[in-house]
């Protein structure tokens, strides 16, 4: 059965509005743009295109929140109210999960994970808000020192398509805690969940103008929010070219960064893991959200006397997965937008060109005509200093690379500018842990995929990235330290 597309049967209500003070209102030049289901490729929705002009009210009204109510309410009631607005987003599940599908084209029920992964992110966060300790600092009996953990102000947060409302949370979440008021800039591809979460906002709560939400393009838009001078923290999560633009932005203001860039993940597999469980994390971290996550497992680093039998067991496992549109709840929705499709059979075809195997997929799925589907794709016999083994392809495209020696694996896997995260599998602790010592990567993990949570600080080194989210330090973004010192 094919689910219905039509956004006003569905009950979208076209947003055409920015979020600014509380208030739904049009961009100040009256412009929108079109939002498009990846799945049937038709304009789903309009939303408000917003420019410097609505950015400099969004980002004033943010400045006046931080004197308002939200400034003078103690650190546990805003806690209480993070946690109100956590109630509320859940009680609005299946909407927004609909909207996210639709929006981006992500299976139903990967959606519905994001809206509760975001209901775990903003519950975590809403319990750090009054644990928020400074220290004393002893320098001696006549000295009493303390730091202050202030709130940094205005943050800007410039959101992915992958994770629309996921990154969202991420950052806004403990800006909240912080006290910080925000500004959130949504990619244009994905417009639709950051106005629910508006909503949810008003729901439960939030004072006006301490969530603004502008919709619009990343050169108008986010280009102006990055330098506003009441702006100031920045939290961006995108490409790496992208990334270079918004750091220079903040450098030019001074202003602090938080950066998650791209990945091309290594897994390292060794002749002694257990393939069984490698396969199915593998199948996950390949393909789920259609490959495109930043932390993907795309790049495999196969011992020889394992590549072919892994590489089998793994495209069996990817002929089973069905691929659909994202409210039919297959496997794999389509890719999020007909660039994005350009650019990942690009890299495939690029693949063929250079000699490369195609092991598994690589093509439209025979029964989707319309849409930007994409098979899960396999490539292996390729030279590592390939772009399609150098590059992110972002979808649904795994690379395997063979290897003989750990020195071999391990120099494979350092040897990209990328940083993000890396995999190693293996039955034996002392490889296991000497290979996370040695790989350059914000988080290695062990005989497993996608580990962690909001508890779990994330974040790439090299050119995966600035600082670190989640987790207690990902609230330390929003926080200014302010030393007291008083001689006695
Ligand atoms: P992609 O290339 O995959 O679309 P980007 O890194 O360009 O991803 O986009 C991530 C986010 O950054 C989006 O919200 C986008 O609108 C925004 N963005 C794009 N260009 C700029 C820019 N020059 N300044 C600030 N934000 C931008």
């Amino acid at each position: 059965m094919t689910a219905t597309h039509d956004a006003a049967a569905l009950g979208i209500e076209t947003p055409r509005t920015l979020f600014i003070d509380g208030a739904f209102e049009a961009a100040a030049s009256g412009a929108t743009f079109e939002t498009v289901d990846p799945s049937t490729e038709n304009v789903l929705a309009q939303a408000a295109r917003g420019d410097a002009t609505d950015v400099d009210r969004a980002v004033a009204a943010a400045k006046r929140a931080t004197r308002g109510p939200w400034r003078d309410i103690t650190p546990a009631e805003r806690g209480r109210m993070i946690f109100r607005l956590a109630d509320v987003i859940l009680a609005h599940k299946e909407e927004i999960a609909r909207i996210e599908t639709l929006d981006v084209g992500k299976p139903l029920k990967e959606s519905r994970g994001d809206v509760e992964g975001v209901v775990a992110t903003l519950r975590y966060n809403a319990g750090a808000a009054d644990k928020l300790e400074g220290a004393t600092i002893p320098l001696g009996r006549s000295v009493i020192d303390f730091t202050l953990l202030e709130s940094a102000g205005v943050t800007a947060h410039i959101v992915p398509w992958n994770y629309p409302l996921g990154m969202l949370a991420r950052s806004v979440g403990p800006a909240l805690a912080a006290g910080c008021t925000t500004v959130i800039k949504p990619a244009e591809q994905s417009p639709l969940s950051a106005m629910l979460f508006a909503r949810c906002c008003v729901e439960a709560g939030i004072p006006p103008g301490v969530v603004n939400v502008v919709t619009g393009f990343g050169e108008e838009a986010g280009a102006a929010l990055v330098a506003h001078p009441d702006v100031r923290g920045i939290t961006f999560t995108g490409s790496v070219e992208t990334g270079r633009l918004v750091y220079a932005g903040a450098a030019r203001g001074l202003k602090p960064a938080v950066l998650e860039l791209g990945g091309k993940n290594p897994v390292i597999i060794l002749p002694d893991a257990d393939l069984d469980r490698a396969v199915v994390d593998i199948l996950d971290g390949a393909f789920g959200n259609s490959g495109q996550v930043c932390s993907s497992s795309s790049r495999l680093i196969l011992h020889r006397s394992i590549h072919d039998e892994f590489l089998d067991r793994l495209a069996e496992a990817a002929s089973r997965l069905t691929v659909g549109a994202g409210l039919d709840d297959c496997d794999l929705g389509p890719v999020v937008s007909a660039e994005q499709y350009g650019r990942v059979t690009g890299y495939i075809a690029e693949g063929g060109r250079n000699g490369a195997r195609l092991r598994h997929g690589g093509g439209r799925p025979k029964h989707l005509g319309r849409g930007y589907f994409i098979e899960p794709t396999i490539i292996d016999r390729v030279d590592p200093s390939h772009v399609v083994s150098r590059e992110e392809i972002f979808g649904p495209v795994a690379v395997a690379l063979s290897f003989d020696t750990m020195a071999e694996a391990t120099a494979l896997a350092n040897g990209l500018g990328y940083g993000l995260v890396a995999g190693v599998y293996t039955a034996d602790i002392g490889t296991a842990l000497t290979l996370a010592r040695d790989i350059e990567a914000g988080s290695v993990w062990i005989n497993g995929w996608f580990i962690g949570g909001q508890q779990a600080p994330t974040g790439g080194i090299k050119d995966s990235g600035i600082g670190r989210e989640r987790g207690l330090p990902g609230i330390m973004n929003y926080l200014q330290i302010k030393n007291v010192g008083i001689r006695l």
